[in-house]
């Protein structure tokens, strides 16, 4: 059984320490009536905080319930609630709150336990009041056992909240946000990458320009009247002009070699007149050696 207590208070103080963002060590709020108690009852209170909430408390008390305990004259009580730390109330030290109001004061700032308190109190009243607060653990003691009540419906519906806050933001905040930030990075940096690539498709562009001017010698009659796009027809001339002049080289190489051959075959001409010739040398010797 205590261990099963023992693990529902982990588990709840893991709630505080999650979804309202508690810290070690928990500062405790005490109410007179508690720290009476305890020393009447020879109650560790400090040792059994700590072992309710497992984790390190530091025990406080404001100045309204420290002024409450002067009135029980209890000097146990008294000096035992003098080491722990003292809470400014600022409430007035002549007409003090009483411990429930002035814990009540402390503890809810705008609806909020803006200061992560743990409210140690035997005040049933200032419990019920506490526990409309959303985050705020709640201990007594019930016959010697300390208790810290369960989760109240609003602490639930905060950490449900928080809970599916992660869950369904889990791809779009929280801790993710990082991730996704660094992922936002990278598509950042993918998205120039992906434009220059599509710069490069820009000598596509080549193929765009082709396309105007396709059309542009559709509607040449239209303007043809206008000098520039006769200029522009022009250029199209002239690249064929061009494109002739590029012929012309052939037929000039044409010509060109045609006069090689041509020389090739005076030479071979040549060649055949000195062959004949020289034949002819030698026949005329031939002959003229025969005479
Ligand atoms: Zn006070």
């Amino acid at each position: 059984m205590r261990q099963k207590r023992a693990k529902s208070y982990r588990k709840q103080m893991g709630v505080y320490l999650h979804a309202f963002k508690f810290r070690e060590p928990y500062q405790t709020l005490l109410d007179d009536q508690i720290i009476l108690q305890c020393h009447r009852t020879a109650f560790d209170l400090e040792k059994g905080l700590n072992r309710t909430v497992q984790s390190e408390v530091k025990p406080m008390i404001t100045q309204c319930c420290m002024q409450a305990l002067y009135m029980s004259r209890d000097e146990g009580a008294i000096e035992m609630a003098k080491r722990f730390e003292r809470r400014r109330c600022n409430h007035n030290y002549k007409e003090p709150k009483t411990p429930s109001e002035c814990i009540e004061d402390v503890v809810v700032v705008d609806g909020k336990n803006k200061h992560r308190y743990v409210v140690a109190t035997l005040d049933e009243g200032l419990r019920n009041a506490l526990r409309v607060i959303p985050g705020v653990p709640l201990i007594y003691i019930n016959r010697s056992v300390m208790i810290m009540e369960p989760l109240s419906k609003a602490s639930k519906a905060v950490q449900i909240a928080v809970e599916s806050g992660k869950l369904t933001g889990g791809l779009n905040d929280a801790k993710l946000a990082g991730l996704r930030q660094k992922d936002d990075g990278l598509e950042a940096e993918g998205a120039p990458k992906s434009k220059k690539r599509s710069g490069p498709k820009g000598p596509n562009p080549l193929s765009v320009k082709k396309k105007k001017k396709e059309p542009k010698p559709l509607n040449d009659k239209e303007n043809a009247s206008k000098p520039g796009n006769t200029e522009e027809a022009q250029p199209k001339k002239r690249r064929r002009k061009h494109g002739k002049s590029g012929e012309k080289p052939e037929e000039k190489s044409k010509e060109k070699s045609d006069e090689k051959s041509q020389q090739n075959n005076e030479a071979d001409h040549v060649g055949t007149h000195a062959e004949t010739s020289a034949q002819a040398v030698e026949e005329f010797e031939q002959h003229s050696q025969d005479d």
